[in-house]
């Protein structure tokens, strides 16, 4: 590796943002690909970022021709053409990867093959509304339709609550390529960031993710109500799902913990992810600093990925109004132990991340205490 390496990135959003704080700290230049005052190059200036789609071909040739390593902060990628500049430029994690995990459907077959538990699912690619139909007839109702491609946020998922509702979800998901998957009945949500380094798989702690409406709301570290024996199997788990795929960098791994105790794995992220957020103040090192030392090859050790304390992290969600999120993060401002964090996205949408809090505490209980009143903030500007 050259003494002073240029990092590329295709993406440019808020994940992109977060590991160029990191990469700052190590002088690390890291050049991105995306559109021009993406929430990344506002923090960055530099001539090495490349203006265009991550999607573009030649946009990633260029990308890759600028810079000594290559990876991502978003897997919707062209990876044919990351495929293409592997011969000339590192690129972590491996393309082959990526293209597994940007098909969710072919993802889930990949973890199947290498044992790892998933929900069960079937192809309905070229099926109609028969086909919905005779998966309700197999797995029952409800299940859940979700597009292979393309799906962040809950934006590819469809709830298929009875036969009634099959002509909705073509309606909803009809134009995309389609699967489905069983239910499943969990009783609560968990993920864990995982390091994969040129020396091994690491892992952060467990954590518990609260979805709604399918798009991350909060995540506890350490979860609330689990044992720390299941705490552990989630992170084996998780381990032994990413140890499947080749390539150095952070995933993250989201689970589901069903009513017996047992685990599936929901999906995989090959990049930092919004469950890891509470590791840049809750943890020695965070995923971004992790991500960065695990595709550089620097040291990287495991007790750096401990909970020194913990912690809970709020998304701050686009409200009704364009500014709902200034307001949250005015709020937050008032917060003794919260760090606000903004991702310079312009106005709110609704549901569009705009920013995340972190608050940490001496115990979970303290950190609950002073969320509490920003959860209820942040639900009456949703409202
Ligand atoms: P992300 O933003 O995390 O990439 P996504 O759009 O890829 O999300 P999923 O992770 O597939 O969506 O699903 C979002 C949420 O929907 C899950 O976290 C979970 O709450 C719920 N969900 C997904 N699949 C199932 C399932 N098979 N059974 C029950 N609930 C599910
Ligand atoms: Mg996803
Ligand atoms: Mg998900």
């Amino acid at each position: 590796m050259v003494d002073n390496p240029r990092v590329g990135v295709l993406g440019g959003g808020q994940l992109g943002r977060m590991l160029i704080e990191a990469a700052n700290r190590l002088n690390i230049q890291v050049n991105v690909l995306d559109a021009a005052a993406s929430p990344a190059k506002q923090i960055s200036a530099h001539d090495g970022h490349i203006e265009g789609s991550f999607k573009d071909a030649a946009a990633v040739k260029k990308l890759a021709q600028i810079s000594d390593v290559v990876t991502v902060e978003i897997e919707h990628v062209d990876t044919n053409m990351l495929e293409e500049v592997a011969s000339e430029v590192i690129v972590e994690p491996s393309w082959k990867t990526l293209r597994i995990i940007k098909d969710k459907y072919a993802q889930k077959h990949h973890l199947k093959e290498h044992g790892v538990a998933v929900a069960d699912s079937i192809d309905l690619e070229g099926k109609g509304p028969d086909g919905l139909k005779e998966v309700g007839t197999q797995y029952g109702y409800p299940f859940m339709l979700k597009s292979k491609t393309e799906a962040y946020d809950g934006r590819g998922n469809f709830v298929v609550k009875s036969e009634e509702s099959v002509d909705a979800a073509i309606e909803a998901l009809g134009n995309r390529p389609l699967y489905a998957e069983r239910w499943a009945d969990f009783r609560l949500e968990l993920a864990v960031m995982v390091v994969k380094t040129k020396d091994g798989v690491l892992t952060f702690p467990t954590v518990e993710t609260v979805h709604e409406d399918s798009i991350c709301k909060l995540t506890y570290a350490p979860p609330r109500d689990v044992s720390e024996a299941t705490a552990q199997r989630a992170q084996d788990l998780a381990k032994k799902a990413i140890s499947a795929f080749e390539g150095k960098g952070v995933f993250g791994v989201e689970m589901f913990l069903l009513k017996d105790d047992s685990l599936l794995v929901n999906e995989i992220a090959p990049r930092p992810h919004n469950s890891g957020h509470y590791t840049i103040e809750a943890c020695p090192i965070s995923q971004y600093d992790a991500h960065l030392r695990a595709i550089l090859d620097l040291p990287i050790s495991q007790a750096s990925l401990r909970l020194r304390e913990p912690s809970i992290m709020l998304n701050i969600l686009g409200g009704k109004t364009p500014d709902s999120h200034i307001q949250v993060k005015n709020k937050a401002l008032e917060s003794p132990n919260a760090s606000v964090h903004l991702y310079g996205k312009g106005d709110a949408r609704p549901g569009r991340k705009m920013g995340h809090i972190t608050i940490t505490a001496p115990t979970l209980a303290a950190a609950e205490r002073e969320m509490q009143p920003l959860i209820d903030f942040v639900d009456e500007q949703n409202g």
